[in-house]
């Protein structure tokens, strides 16, 4: 390996540090994660000249050097720990050419911790259009740094930038404010205390002390010089910031001019309908019918044909190889279908996240926050979690992976924890059949049983998808809330480039990730479904055969299925969990139905196809026949097994129960620990259990 320049890309966010990681790496990168936290560490490599190479390091985007989230403590930590094995050579600071007063604030305070500084000034393609102009020279002398004028968009000064990088140890290494300034008295204390520090850097470990209460930071204790009282100390910050505010106005005095009679005029007139207190609504709401039609209309033909092939698939490996064998069986039915499994989830998560991407790109995504901020408030979520519960009505995959843009962790959590109440498209088919058997034909003022009944289900997965988040606000940790922070960036047309990476990189992180576990699961559940112990089961098609000599062929497979799978050790779960069930309304039977369907909710409706020997029902006629037969399945006493009450019961529970490893495997991911995921399981079971119970015993 040559030798890497480590870079750190630092920025607020919305500057457009994506967009350069982007323009810098390529392909190029990788996310993996800090230890120990939840926030995504994201690397990649940039090609210099003459072999050398530039390792890039793209920290979440921060405001200030004065950390009130997870998110930015990562930066100061890494900042301020010169041993970090990815402490930089060289920071590159992104700004936005737009608003570079406020960007400014964080790269001084970076340039005066002494690591060698590097400005970005990006999106200067709009300098013209908004009457934007900058005196580079003046401003990098002085500001004692070079600049690189980009633009992502236009892929201008990216030559530029890599050069400085490559050159950085030219860099000035002046500071921009004397630290000291800030409290004469107080510094020199701490100076004196540790000489062979850089005073700004004890500093900011003060602050970070008093902002994020005590950090374990060994080679650097301060917490002796606590003298001072928090709001004291916080004081010291604010004038901190005037400081360095006074010192940015000054130098753009010098080096900038806007005229404003060019700027801003497009942006106020859609920002007041966009954000109006009727019509943002309006129109939102008008937007997300239009998203998820699309994601219904688009991904179903993908979805289909992956259905297909994969169904295919297996079918040609149990033909193309040895008959009967295990292996061949395991192949086709648990490692194929299982994969098939991850695959499915594709076409939903890559729309999902392209129109994500989008309105985020093109600053709509902001005012729909702002606009939802008023209402999700008061549930202890916040308006970012308006996009993820919606998502959660097509799949709850992609609507986990899609709270990623909530910064405070509490509000993510419980984002998260709550999404898979939100009726999810796997959920239908269960209802649509159970709905079918016990829900009676007529209408009420002009709407049909049926469909009334299945939007209340919608309505209720809503509901308590919204209640439990008001709950669970209460009794979670109390978590500094962040000051919400309305950024309202400029309205853009989408970078195509940071369009396709974000499907590209979500895609891939679902896939990798989540994909492992879920087809471990599959491959598990088959497994239980395909082995039984004792005679029973290995004897199943003798036994069956003796005794039904005269049924036709097909007939007899179907019987033979069914009494195998009865006896196989998922129908043994299924028999053993049968008393706890049974006061909800379910057989064995279901039984086996619901343990089966943890691989998927829909295979709730195949298990019981197979186990009432009606074969496979993904043909339409034989949902037909499955219908028929769950709705003149009795118990032995005579008693019907589907009834209003043990129907209800069962949407019910279909619609609290954590139905689903998919889903558990994407919260491992995203929570980066079981705790979480095993809290919904166990939780959302437990809710489903009382309701189911409560339903059921109230109408039988
Ligand atoms: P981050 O939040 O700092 O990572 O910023 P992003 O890279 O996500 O970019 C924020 C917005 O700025 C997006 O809408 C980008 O399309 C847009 N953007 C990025 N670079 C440029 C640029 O050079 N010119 C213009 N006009 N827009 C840009």
């Amino acid at each position: 390996m040559g030798k890497q320049i480590k870079v750190a890309l630092i920025g607020n966010p919305n500057t457009g540090k994506t967009s350069v990681f982007n323009a810098l790496t390529g392909l190029n990168q990788k996310v993996g994660n800090y230890p120990g936290i939840t926030v995504d560490k994201k690397e990649g490599i940039c090609k210099l000249s003459r072999g050398v190479k530039a390792h890039i390091l793209d920290l979440p985007g921060t405001y200030s050097l004065n950390a009130s989230s997870i998110d930015e403590n990562v930066v100061i930590e890494l900042l301020l720990n010169q041993k970090d094995k990815d402490f930089p050579d060289v920071a590159v600071v992104v700004a936005d050419v737009e608003n570079l007063k406020r960007n400014l604030l964080l790269f001084t305070q970076i340039k005066d911790l002494k690591i060698p500084t590097i400005l970005a000034v990006n999106m200067s393609d709009v300098m013209v259009r908004k009457g934007i102009a900058l005196d580079i020279a003046e401003l990098e002398t002085q500001l004692n740094t070079k600049i690189a004028l980009v633009s992502t968009r236009k892929g201008t000064g990216l030559r530029e930038l890599k050069n400085l990088i490559e050159g950085y140890k030219t860099l000035p290494k002046k500071q921009c404010i004397d630290a000291r300034s800030i409290d004469v008295d107080y510094f020199e204390r701490l100076e004196k205390a540790f000489p062979n520090q850089e005073v700004y850097k004890l500093w900011l470990v003060v602050t970070q002390d008093v902002n994020f209460g005590k950090l374990a930071r060994k080679e650097l204790d301060v917490s002796k010089f606590q003298t001072k009282s928090i709001s004291e100390l916080k004081r010291l910050q604010q004038k901190e910031a005037i400081k360095r505010y006074q010192f940015i106005n000054g130098v753009l005095k010098k080096s900038q001019v806007i005229d404003r009679s060019k700027a801003k005029d497009l942006r106020i007139k859609l920002d007041r309908i966009l954000t109006h207190k009727v019509w943002g609504y309006v129109i939102f709401l008008a937007i997300l019918m239009t998203i998820f039609q699309a994601i219904y209309d688009w991904a179903s033909f993908p979805m289909d044909l992956i259905d297909t092939s994969f169904a295919s698939l297996a079918e040609w490996v149990k033909n193309s190889f040895p008959n009967g064998g295990m292996l061949t069986e395991l192949l086709a039915e648990g490692v194929v279908s299982g994969i098939g499994g991850v695959v499915i989830f594709i076409p939903q998560i890559a729309f999902l996240f392209m129109f994500i991407s989008i309105l985020e790109e093109s600053g709509y995504m902001s005012r729909v926050v702002f606009l939802m901020d008023r209402i999700m408030r008061g549930f202890g979520i916040s308006g970012k979690s308006v996009v993820p519960l919606i998502s959660g009505t097509a799949c709850a995959i992609p609507a986990v992976m899609a709270t990623r843009n909530i910064e405070n962790w509490k509000e993510r959590l419980i984002t998260i924890l709550v999404v898979p109440f939100t009726t999810c498209a796997a959920r239908l088919p269960v209802y649509l059949i159970i709905i079918a058997l016990i829900i009676p034909e007529g209408t009420f003022l002009g709407f049909s049983y049926q469909a009334l009944t299945l939007m209340s289900l919608y309505l209720i997965g809503f509901g308590m998808a919204i209640f439990s988040a008001y709950i669970l606000d209460r009794v979670l940790k109390k978590e500094r809330k962040s000051f919400f922070v309305v950024e309202m960036p400029n309205y853009k047309l989408p970078l195509l480039k940071n369009v396709l990476i974000t499907v590209i990189e979500k895609t891939k992180t679902f896939v990798l990730e989540a994909g492992k576990i879920i087809l471990a699961i599959s491959i598990i559940l088959w497994v239980m479904a395909s082995f039984g112990p004792g005679e029973k089961f290995n004897n199943a098609e003798s036994i069956i055969t003796q005794n039904n000599i005269d049924i036709p062929k097909g007939e007899l497979d179907d019987k033979i299925a069914a009494y195998r799978l009865e006896h196989s050790y998922i129908g043994i779960v299924g028999k053993t969990i049968e008393p706890v069930i049974r006061p909800l309304g379910y057989d064995w039977k279901i039984g086996i139905g619901l343990v089966a369907s943890f691989a998927a909710r829909e295979v709730f409706v195949g298990t019981l196809a197979t186990i009432y020997s009606v074969g496979s029902a993904s043909e339409g006629e034989n949902i037909d026949t499955i219908k028929s037969k769950m709705a003149n399945e009795r118990y032995s006493d005579g008693r019907k097994v589907f009834t209003l009450a043990s129907g209800i019961s069962l949407l019910l529970f279909y619609a609290f129960a954590m139905q689903c490893m998919s889903t558990l495997a994407i919260v491992k991911r995203e929570t980066k620990s079981w705790k979480w995921p095993m809290v919904q399981l166990v939780g959302m079971s437990i809710i489903a259990y009382i309701f189911a119970l409560i339903a059921f015993q109230i109408l039988n």
